[in-house]
């Protein structure tokens, strides 16, 4: 007797027809026509059931908070790092917890169910802290969130930043944040880079840096993470956000860069929406596009997950929250349009970042927990170009957010009376 049973789901791999039979939020089997009772049944109908989506670069500290104090006129990071500090003063624990837990709605009305969490520690109020871990336990049920402490205004910049740091691995954040970009040297910058390395080592955590967020071709941090990754034995414990500056550095310098990346075994996680929002902000024509080099590094190995960033916050003033969205942006701006691409951008924004946050229990196989999303789409590919509804979002087997199919009606004569979407895909196109 299974708790749920799904007939005929399309699987991310290609698979077709499959049958996934959970039992105690567990998935007991994925096969085609599984034999048993089920307390429930969903009918997949030749489409997509996936694992959840999973967003392993976020600021929920910021989320929905546009508008406050003011908009950000100039639309760069830095006026967007001024706005945000004119907000923290004033933020409350009570409203931090609201909006964070509010935009955690929207995630799982979108499959989003694993969210890495930068968590600013400037002030060393730590209100922001204290907050998303009270959130941490509240969604716990239904989201797993993962917070870095994350050093906004510079670790060293900011006088205050490595004792608030260091005050928030205490009270139980669990990731080493940085900036190295912010400081006010390069040399401060690889400064910070060693210091926060050596604590995360210290203290058996994993890292997470902001890591060359700018336009810079000379910049090197990402040298220098690759670097310490190395010499503090973290290998695969090592995630470098962002790191736009790859966008516009030498390619004869990159060619030495990206295999020191691979083989220090740390991670990349590009921002596809807020860098072709914000970086080539100095440029006239033709304007970079700022996105770091995602290809080139899936190429040589190196893991790659694609966040979100930002939502309706100080820094961009868009984001739904689904990250079909970040897949959808990372196909135009890295022009990966082969069936190939489009499949290995969704693991970007699935099974990857899953690795990459070090889930337990992620995916599709027997004894994973029972955690996946019904999609209004044949295949991944199309769950890319059509951003579609999330029919059921399932956690540890238990339906927790349902949408109805999106369908229009049509009142044309002598055409179909309604039209689904979906509908469209290509033959022999996936
Ligand atoms: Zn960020």
């Amino acid at each position: 007797m299974f708790d749920l049973l799904i007939r005929n789901a399309t699987l991310p791999d290609g698979r077709t027809a499959c049958d996934i039979a959970v039992r105690n939020g567990r998935i007991a089997a994925v096969e085609p026509g599984i034999d048993g009772e089920s307390a429930a049944t969903i009918d997949a109908a030749g489409q997509l059931v996936s694992p959840p989506f999973v967003d392993p670069h976020f600021h929920m500290d910021a989320t929905l908070s546009l508008g406050l104090p003011r908009m950000n006129r100039s639309g760069t990071l830095l006026e967007g790092i001024a706005l945000w500090g004119e907000l923290r003063p004033t933020l409350t624990k009570e409203a931090l917890i609201e909006r964070a837990i509010r935009y955690c709605d929207l995630a799982v009305s979108k499959g989003l169910l694993a969210v890495r969490s930068h968590v600013d520690v400037s002030d060393p109020r730590l209100v922001t802290a204290e907050a998303l871990l009270e959130v941490r336990e509240l969604v716990a049920p239904y989201l797993d969130l993962q917070l870095v402490a994350f050093p906004q205004d510079g670790y060293y910049r900011a006088p205050e930043a490595e004792a608030a740091l260091t005050c928030a691995l205490d009270m139980g954040v669990e990731i080493v944040g940085g900036i190295p970009h912010f400081e006010r040297t390069m040399a401060d910058g690889a400064r910070s880079v060693e210091a926060l390395c050596r604590l995360a080592a210290d203290r058996g955590l994993m890292v997470d840096m902001h890591c060359d967020e700018t336009d810079d071709p000379l910049s090197r941090h990402v040298e220098t993470l690759a670097a310490q990754t190395v010499r503090f034995g973290l290998q695969g414990r090592v995630a470098g956000s962002h790191l736009t500056s790859m966008h516009s550095m030498d390619n004869y310098y990159v060619s030495k860069l990206l295999p020191l990346m691979a083989e220090s075994g740390m991670a990349a996680i590009p921002n596809p929406l807020i860098n072709m929002m914000l970086q080539g902000r100095h440029d006239t024509y033709p304007k970079r596009r700022g996105l770091t080099r995602i290809p080139q590094m899936m190429e040589m190995g190196i893991p790659v997950g694609l966040g979100q960033d930002c939502v309706m916050d100080p820094w961009y003033s868009m984001g739904t929250g689904d990250l079909l969205d970040v897949a959808h942006m990372a196909v135009h701006a890295t022009q990966m349009g082969s069936i190939e691409d489009k499949r290995a951008l969704f693991d970007a924004v699935t099974v990857n970042s899953a690795r990459i946050m070090g889930l337990d229990g992620y995916g599709l196989e027997p004894g994973c927990h029972a955690d996946m999303v019904l999609l209004q789409a044949r295949d991944v590919t199309e769950a890319i170009r059509l951003r579609p509804n999330r029919l059921k979002v399932i956690r540890r087997g238990k339906v927790i957010a349902e949408t109805a199919p999106e369908r229009s009606r049509l009142s044309l004569d002598g055409r179909p009376e309604t039209v689904d979407p979906a509908d469209y895909a290509p033959v022999n196109a996936s």
